[in-house]
């Protein structure tokens, strides 16, 4: 028999995993990736529209973003 503290850590584990998975789900956006960059209007690469889900912004522009605001969008 499984004892509370046993059940109590197996049910934190459950919350947290649950937790997480919303999480990355938000900061993860999936879904079709743009074929013109969003901030340039180059062409995304197709590589990149494949290894980025959901990205907006061509490799050069992403970089641009990211070095200007760490949380920002990719
Ligand atoms: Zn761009």
């Amino acid at each position: 028999m499984a004892d509370l503290a046993d059940l109590a850590k197996e049910r934190e584990e459950a919350n947290r995993e649950a937790a997480l998975a919303a999480f990355r789900a938000r900061a993860r956006p999936t879904g079709e990736s743009a074929y013109f960059c969003r901030s340039c209007g180059e062409r995304i690469p197709d590589e990149r529209r494949a290894a980025v889900p959901g990205t907006n912004h061509c490799t050069f522009c992403a970089q641009q973003i990211t070095a200007a605001s760490p949380h920002s969008i990719r």
